[in-house]
């Protein structure tokens, strides 16, 4: 019996591991390499590790943890129940582990645009989070990508970024007069024809092309479209979820259900590396503090 099992090996899950490694609790992490950034050159934001690869961060918290005897396994963990105070879950091989707590870590995935060429350019110019590739962009010819009203805050909030903003709303003509007034009074360029394919070389967006015919040059391109949980154990266990599709936590990242925790971007809102990585050290305390408890004598 473990006394914590983590799913996911990112930075949420990583984190809470070096807690309860260091607390001197047996501990093993699931996790199937999928990372939520894996298609990024770059991780941006995270103080003393800015503009570090996904993988060398990822690499150098796994080393970091071999010290406290933290298990790690590269395995999908396919389902996880709790009954009687204990979770019980399988891989997808079959196999069987136990523990007193656990810790969902597993994360988010996003759903890309249908767009011909992004996913070469997606990590490198095509983006979706300003605070991770804005600075990156800065006075870029930027294209905002959303369908119908989806891409209006974007766009005005990547004028912190460029002067030269345009929002595409592929093929979308719905725009109420009300947006289009305040997009036109904050200086962003619309363009409500459908998109035919994004061109670009070594992973640098060079322009859009337009099923019109059109062209028009652009450096980057932010879209904004949403996002699911990269796996259902939450939902297996019957968490309770918000409307934005994350797990609803409390203050110390503490489930509906007792023993479970969530941590980054599988619950709450800021999605940054830096966030899960501390949401995973605040689930690691709360676990260690509830097992010190029940072990009291
Ligand atoms: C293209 C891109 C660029 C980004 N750039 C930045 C940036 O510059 N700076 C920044 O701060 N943030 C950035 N982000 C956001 C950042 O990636 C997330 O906030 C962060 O990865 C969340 O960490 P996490 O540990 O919650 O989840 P993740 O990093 O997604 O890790 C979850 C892990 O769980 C594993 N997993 C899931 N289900 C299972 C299962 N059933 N069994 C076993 N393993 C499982 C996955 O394989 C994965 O390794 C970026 C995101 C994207 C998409």
């Amino acid at each position: 019996m473990y006394d914590a099992i983590i799913i996911g090996g990112g930075p949420a899950g990583l984190n809470a591991a070096m807690i309860l490694g260091r607390a001197r609790r047996k501990v093993v992490v699931f996790d199937h390499g999928q990372p939520r950034n894996r298609w990024a050159v770059a991780m941006n934001g995270f103080l003393t590790s800015d503009g570090m690869s996904p993988q060398e961060f990822i690499g150098k918290g796994r080393a970091e943890l071999e010290k406290y005897g933290v298990e790690l396994q590269d395995k999908v963990i396919s389902t996880a129940t709790y009954s009687k105070g204990s979770f019980v879950v399988n891989d997808a091989d079959g196999n069987v582990y136990r523990s007193r707590k656990l810790l969902l870590a597993t994360g988010l995935k996003d759903i890309l645009p249908q767009l011909e060429g992004l996913e070469e350019l997606y990590g490198k110019s095509v983006h979706h989070c300003p605070y991770c590739d804005g600075w990156e962009s800065k006075d870029m010819a930027i294209a905002v990508y959303g369908k119908g009203r989806k891409g209006i805050g974007q766009a005005l909030a990547m004028k912190n970024w460029s002067e030269q903003v345009t929002l595409y709303t592929d093929g979308t003509r719905e725009l109420r007069r009300q947006d289009m007034e305040l997009l036109h009074r904050n200086g962003v360029a619309v363009c409500t024809t459908a998109i035919k394919k994004l061109v670009g070389e070594a992973g640098r967006l060079q322009r859009i092309v337009l099923e019109n015919g059109q062209e028009h040059e652009q450096q980057a391109l932010f879209f904004s479209t949403s996002t699911q949980q990269q796996c259902d154990l939450g939902e297996q266990l019957g968490c309770e979820f918000t409307s934005k599709g994350v797990i609803k936590t409390g203050r110390l990242q503490n489930s509906s259900i007792p023993g479970l925790y969530v941590a980054g971007d599988a619950d709450r809102d800021v999605q940054l590396v830096i966030v899960a990585a501390a949401e995973g050290a605040k689930a690691g305390v709360a676990i260690n503090m509830e097992l010190q408890k029940e072990d009291r004598k």
